[in-house]
This record gives C-alpha cells, structure tokens and sequence, in this order.
C-alpha cells in the first residue's frame, strides 16, 4: 500500500489594536470556501510526489520496479519515466470534486510506448479529458435524477462548491445513459418468481397533433419471492421503441414461474416468443379499467359499469380458487353475450384464459398477479419527465428515463457507474 500523510498548517492573524477583534469573521468566512479545495490540491500533491517517487525512483535514474499504476493505452506496469523536470512540464487542471474546486498541478510520466498521461488522474478516477471526478458526477446525477438541470446545478454548488453548468449536466446524464443502456441484457438472474412488463406514456419528442399523448416507456421487471435476495430487479427499459426491441432483456428471467402484463396484445406475443413456456396472467388491476372501457364502448350507462367491471374485479382478485375465477369469468362472458356487448364479450374471450393463471399455478394466491409495482415506477418518471409546460426531447427523455429507472431499482450498470474505485482507505482529522 502506497501511503501519504499530510499535514496543512492554517495561519489566522488576528489583531487587536484597542482591546476589540475587529473582522475576525469575515476573515474566516471569506476562507471558509477555499479551505477545503486547497487542503486537498496540496494533500493530492504530496501523493503524486510518492506515487512518482515509488514508479520512476529517484531523478534521472529509471527504476525497473513494478508501479502502483499502470500505462492506460499499453497496460505496462513499469518503465515509467518523469516527462522532464516538473517545474517545466507541470500543467495545473481544473477538477471538479465534491470537496470544492480543485486546482492540481498533475505530473506527467511517459511510458516506453511513447503514451504520457497523469498518474494522479488515474488514481482519482479522472479521464483524460474529463473535469468531474467520480463522487461528483455521481452526486450529479443523483441530483438531476429529482431536480431540473439548473435546479441541480444550484443544488450541486451549494453541496460542493462547484458544478457544471446545467447543460454539461444535460451531457452528463446522456453519457450515463448510454453506458446504462437498459436496453442491452443484464446476466442471467437466479430465483426469479415473476416477470412484470408494463408500459406508460412520456411527452416526449416532437408533438403529435391535438390529442398527443406522448410516447410510450416499456419497462421489464423481475421479482422475486421475499427473502430470496434483492426483491424487485430492473431487466430493462425502451422509450418509443417496439415491444421485440424488449424482448432480449427478458432473457436473463428465464427461470420465472409466471410473466404478468397489462393484457396488450404486443406484450402478450413478445413474451410468448422470448420466455415460451412460461405462463402468463393478464394484470387483475388493469382488467378492471379495459373491463369499464369495453362496457363504455358498448353503451352501458356510467354505474352499471361501474359495478359490473368491480364485481368481476373483486371476483378473480379475491377468488378462493381458480376454479371459482373462471367461474365468475364465465358468467361475465355469459352476460355480456346476453346483452349483445359485442366490445366486451370479445375482450373478455381474449383476456380470459390468462386471468386466473396465478391461482392455477399456486392454489394458495401468493403469486403476483398484478404490475402495480410499476405503476408507482411510472408516476415517479412522470413526476421528473412530464412536468406542466415542459416538452423533452426524444433523446433527453430517454436518458433520462434510463437514469430514473436504473437508480431507482439499484441497477448492476448503475451501481458501477461512477463508482469510487475499491475499499475506502483514505481518512483525515483534525488534530
Ligand atoms: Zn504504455
């Protein structure tokens, strides 16, 4: 372990011509600010001094011994060497971190494939290019997961001293979103009770007319039964895509024992495709609207339908068997043939042989039969991406539909994003 202390000495001078301090506190605020960042330009320094000294040894004496880095374009461990004398090839690079500002003055050091990079950097987690360290840009993102950008930006600077502008930020949750990439497959999962796919709107992209109702985000989970590990998994998520471009992430819950959707028929031959055999159940909840549409569709006055969509609601949610279930489905068919309710009995046809799956499945009803998990999912997008008088773009709001979802369910691609590299084994405090 390559270790580096450093002390900072903080010089105060206070003067007292008559007894009274005068500016004793505007002279402490007006350090407060900058007391951080420059402890930690001037702590980073030192590092980078013994970082150099363990790689290229002593001045002018190339050291063959293995480095506590590595060459980021060849990989090699050692053969490093300073680039000329520091004072001439030092060029200092402005750093945003969550302690503040950062002003370093990085060394430079060659490798034997001619590739110079900055050491330090690397050890900070740093790109070649980048101005955000990683604790920042993940603080970012967290923030811009909540807020608009120029609110988190706000929100950022007052946490941390710095932040970049609103539309790096823009940027910023795009790049992750691209590195996220919910709709490209996780590994396979184990355990995994049910598969849940659902879809919501999003006003997005250019406007569609009058009636506009947004674009669609299909999103995929996978649950699994309580205390078996973590109990809801993100499989994946495609706004203005196509129920086949979801097919693939379903891939890693091939295991399930049931995959419910909200009866759309898209979704229904999407999941006969990719996980055939697995058995599937049309949402309970959502039955209860399409019932009320289809009965609308036919004419039936506001509270009849009401009750009528309620009491087959109640009769499969709450059926002590799936044999009662299909019982009550079948005098709902049986009535709506007898009043001629042409929407109705064909929906119900449809969707009946996939209402008391769950119960045919497990007698005792305690498989999920329902997306109401993703419903709350959706109202959390829709507080971020559909606010009154906003209008994303298509782009902006797939970024950040992805970024919202994959934070939210702790997604692998998310949790590596960003991530402090290894234990944490630095430490100060005020001696
Ligand atoms: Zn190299």
């Amino acid at each position: 372990m390559l270790r580096s202390e450093s002390t900072c000495a903080v010089h105060v001078d206070l003067a007292s011509p008559e007894g009274s301090l005068g500016g004793w506190e505007r002279a402490l605020v007006e350090v407060r600010g900058e007391l951080v960042p420059a402890l930690a330009s001037r702590v980073l320094g030192r590092f980078e001094d013994r970082l150099l000294e363990r790689a290229c040894g002593a001045r002018r004496q190339p050291v063959t011994r293995v480095a506590p880095f590595g060459c980021p374009r060849c990989g090699a461990g050692s053969g490093f060497r300073r680039r000329g004398r520091r004072s001439r090839q030092v060029r200092s690079r402005q750093v945003l971190s969550r302690a503040g500002h950062l002003v370093l003055r990085v060394a430079m050091v060659g490798c034997r494939c001619g590739h110079r990079f900055a050491p330090l950097l690397g050890a900070l987690g740093v790109g070649p290019r980048a101005r955000l360290t990683p604790g920042l840009a993940r603080r970012a993102l967290e923030l811009c997961s909540e807020l608009p950008y120029a609110r988190a930006a706000a929100q950022l600077r007052r946490e941390a001293g710095a932040a970049p502008s609103p539309r790096s930020l823009g940027r910023l949750v795009r790049r992750a979103a691209e590195v996220i990439a919910l709709e490209r497959s996780r590994s396979q999962l184990g355990n995994v009770e049910a598969v849940l796919v659902d879809e919501t709107r999003v006003r997005a992209g250019p406007r569609k007319g009058q009636d506009d109702r947004g674009r669609e985000l299909k999103i995929a989970l996978a649950l699994r039964p309580p205390g078996a590990g973590r109990r809801i998994e993100l499989l994946g998520a495609n706004l203005a895509g196509s129920w086949a471009a979801l097919g693939p992430v379903l891939h890693a819950a091939r295991g399930a024992r049931i995959a419910v959707t909200d009866g759309e028929w898209g979704a229904r031959s999407m999941l006969a495709q990719v996980l055939p055999g697995i058995p599937h159940q049309v949402c309970t909840f959502h039955v209860r609207h399409s019932l009320d549409h289809r009965l609308w569709q036919d004419g039936v006055p506001f509270a009849r339908r009401r009750a009528l969509a309620a009491r087959l609601g109640n009769a499969i949610e709450f059926a002590p068997s799936a044999e009662s279930a299909e019982r009550a489905l079948s005098s709902a068919l049986a009535a709506a043939e007898r009043n001629r309710w042409r929407h109705t009995t064909k929906h119900l046809r449809e969707v009946a042989p996939h209402l008391a799956t769950w119960l045919r499945l497990d007698p005792e009803g305690r498989l999920t039969h329902t997306t109401s998990l993703l419903e709350r999912t959706m109202r959390e997008v829709n507080r971020r991406v559909d606010p009154v008088g906003v209008r994303w773009s298509l782009e902006g709001a797939r970024a950040m539909t992805a970024l919202i979802l994959a934070r939210r369910f702790q997604h692998p691609r998310w949790l590596r994003l960003c991530q402090d590299r290894g234990p944490a084994t630095s430490r100060a405090r005020i001696s």
